[in-house]
């Protein structure tokens, strides 16, 4: 059996993916079975009570560091609505109350932003992405962001969330209307993890 290297923070296999093709061309030495998930460790992921994204993937970067002995590298994200003083930000997974329900979601953001011209629209995907290594005590945080404005209506079907009302600048698709790979290598996550590498690099070395 391949030993673990680094723990990610999460147990969806999809992120797992999408992180590691953004990881992996910076860092050729880390083997996708190196890289353990939620469901390889008995973990309790802790509650995620900071108020910025930053703050709460830290959190969780530190509590499983702890649990498991691993490398944690752990993410936060979320839409943040500039009209809506940057709400609903890290409440982004449960604005319409349960957690999760990205249809809801989405469909009591469009009626908030009902009377918001297409000049006022303004939004950006965030991400922040924390690695702790709990041998060196290193500790760091980046943060990414993909800027673009929200539709009236949803389009398109891939991706999730707020994906069907999201146009990044300079594009005039959704990016539920995008190619995943074309939104994959402009994402918030993309722009965090690819920042947060040059630490990745040092804790594998
Ligand atoms: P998480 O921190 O990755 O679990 O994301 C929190 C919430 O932010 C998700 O449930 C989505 O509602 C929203 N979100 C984060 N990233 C994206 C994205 O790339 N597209 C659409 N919605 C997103």
């Amino acid at each position: 059996m391949t030993d673990f290297r680094l723990i990610l923070a999460t147990g969806n296999a999809h992120k797992v993916d999408e992180l590691f093709a953004i990881l992996s061309p910076l860092l050729p030495q880390l083997a996708r079975e190196e890289i353990a998930t939620l469901s390889d460790f008995r973990v309790t992921p802790p509650v995620e009570d900071e108020v910025t994204f930053a703050g709460n993937a830290l959190l969780k970067a530190r509590a499983l560091a702890a649990q498991t002995g691993l490398p944690c590298v752990a993410d936060d994200s979320g839409l943040a609505v500039e009209v809506l003083g940057g709400a609903p930000g890290i409440f982004s997974a449960r604005w319409a109350g349960k957690h999760g329900d990205d249809q809801a979601n989405l469909d009591l953001l469009l009626a908030q932003l009902a009377d918001v011209k297409p000049a006022h629209r303004q939004a950006a995907f965030v991400c922040a992405a924390a690695l702790v290594d709990p041998v060196s005590g290193l500790e760091a945080v980046e943060v990414g962001k993909l800027n673009g404005v929200l539709t009236d209506k949803p389009r398109g079907e891939n991706g999730f969330g707020y994906d069907p009302i999201f146009v990044p600048h300079g594009f005039s698709q959704t990016t539920a209307e995008l190619d995943p790979q074309v939104k994959n290598s402009i994402s918030h996550r993309a722009v965090a993890f690819t920042a947060l590498a040059p630490q990745l690099l040092k804790v594998l070395a």
